[in-house]
């Protein structure tokens, strides 16, 4: 076990965030990770454990105590036929390809969007992709976890621990192992591209569409962010591939099919005629078939959460007060037009992007404010629309986690009403 002197690159995650801690642990096996949770206990202090920092609300940034890193700690195997099990440090992408090399007929399912995610970050925030399969808590067969006791167990969905690790922001213990489950490849999958001069007929779009069993991901993309992206399209290779946008349309609605092949062809027309009826140009219009060619503009949709970290990042430069303030909320709006005219009742006047899961009714909006006094107004609208959802019982965050961010934003009052449940004190 090698306590390492921490660097300013292992206290921030992709809130931007700073934090700081007394030293790093980069655990390469399980006996490392057991004596140095024994060490940092005996020496009564704190853990923040860590995958690959990609996390967007600050939960692997540490407030003092030690850090865990897990990212060396990645192995992966077979499970049984269609299963791997994984270290927790394993990233999307190496995961990705172990199971290219060995199940090639099958996929993990759930897939989120930054392959530099570690499987251990994945589960404790219980992240989903862009597709309407849902969060990878679901997907999950086993999961082995240290605890604070240094009783390493196994749990299972069902279990009471299993629903606190899955999605417990590593606060109940270190995730050593997950035994993930593959599904079957689809024969085929298409993504379209929809454009639109109005945001609401975007969102009527989405609503006379979002019942049809062969779509499985609707994500809305709004000028503003589209505007940032196209300003860094330098920054990638992959978003030069990408066509350039129209600067007259307000939303660009981005749709995954799969089935196959004449299915989706006779859903895609279908697809060209609703838009059609909601004023959409079908002639501008994107179509790409196959896995390969669908990243291209999976890429663009993926640069959407970079931009907007690029963006904060400029912003805390000028302003270290000013903190990420992005809406992950998920409010019990039945329509996405209803979703869309919530947020824009409220004439927001700061510097804005609104984009995500618009099929599932969960868009986040991303508030830029470039002076503190805007900062302040964006606190306040961050507020609204957090007590709005509990008042609805909806949930104020849907994704991302709270992290040490949303408490931060939403002080006590909000933070009482969601308090998280028997969490550990070693790991913080
Ligand atoms: C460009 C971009 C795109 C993204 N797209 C998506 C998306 O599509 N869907 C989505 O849900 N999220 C997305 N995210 C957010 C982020 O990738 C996820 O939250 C991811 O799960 C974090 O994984 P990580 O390894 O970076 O974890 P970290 O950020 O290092 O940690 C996240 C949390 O998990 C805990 N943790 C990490 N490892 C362990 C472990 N082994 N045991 C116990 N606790 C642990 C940490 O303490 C922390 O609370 C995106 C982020 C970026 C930057």
């Amino acid at each position: 076990m090698d306590i390492q002197n921490v660097m300013a690159s292992d206290v921030v995650d992709e809130s931007k965030m700073i934090g700081n801690a007394e030293g790093i642990c980069y655990a390469e096996t399980e006996e490392d990770i057991i004596n140095f949770v024994k060490w940092v206990i005996e020496k009564s202090s704190t853990i923040t454990i860590q995958g690959s920092k990609t996390g967007l609300v600050g939960g692997s940034v540490p407030n003092g105590g030690y850090i865990l890193n897990l990212t060396k700690y990645n192995k992966i195997e077979a499970g049984d036929a269609n299963s791997i099990i994984a270290q927790s440090g394993a990233t999307l992408l190496k995961i990705g390809q172990y199971i290219d090399k060995h199940f090639s007929n099958l996929r993990f399912i759930p897939n989120p969007t930054e392959s530099s995610a570690t499987i251990g970050g994945i589960v404790s925030n219980n992240s989903r992709g862009l597709n309407r399969y849902g969060e990878v808590g679901q997907y999950i067969k086993n999961i082995k976890v240290l605890l604070e006791t240094l009783k390493i167990v196994d749990i299972k969905p069902g279990e009471e621990l299993f629903d606190l690790v899955v999605g417990g922001e590593g606060l109940y213990g270190v995730i050593l192992e997950v035994e993930l489950e593959l599904s079957i490849k689809p024969a085929d999958m298409w993504a379209i591209a929809f454009f639109f001069e109005e945001i609401l007929e975007s969102a009527k779009f989405v609503d006379q569409i979002k019942g049809y069993k062969e779509i499985v991901a609707i994500e809305l993309l709004d000028k503003n962010v589209i505007k940032l992206i196209q300003q860094r399209r330098e920054m990638s290779t992959q978003l030069a591939q990408v066509p350039v946008i129209n600067d007259n349309y307000a939303a660009m609605i981005y749709i995954e099919i799969e089935g196959l092949e004449e299915d989706i062809m006779a859903m895609a027309e279908q697809l060209l005629e609703i838009a059609a009826e909601c004023n959409s140009n079908v002639d501008d219009s994107w179509v790409f078939s196959g896995l390969a060619e669908m990243q291209k503009i999976r890429n663009l949709r993926h640069a959407a959460v970079e931009v907007i970290g690029m963006e904060i990042e400029k912003i805390r430069l000028q302003d270290s007060r000013i903190m990420k303030l992005s809406s992950d909320i998920a409010n019990k709006k039945t329509s996405a037009s209803d979703l869309v005219k919530f947020y824009l009742e409220d004439k927001i006047n700061i510097e804005y992007c609104m984009f995500g899961h618009i099929g599932s009714q969960n868009i986040q909006v991303n508030l830029l404010p470039k002076t503190y006094l805007e900062y302040i107004e964006s606190v306040k609208l961050m507020k609204k629309w957090a007590k709005d959802a509990i008042k609805e019982g909806g949930k104020i965050v849907a994704e991302q986690g709270y992290g040490k961010l949303k408490p931060y934003i939403y002080g006590k009052e909000i933070m009482m009403q969601v308090e998280q449940q028997n969490r550990s004190v070693v790991f913080q």
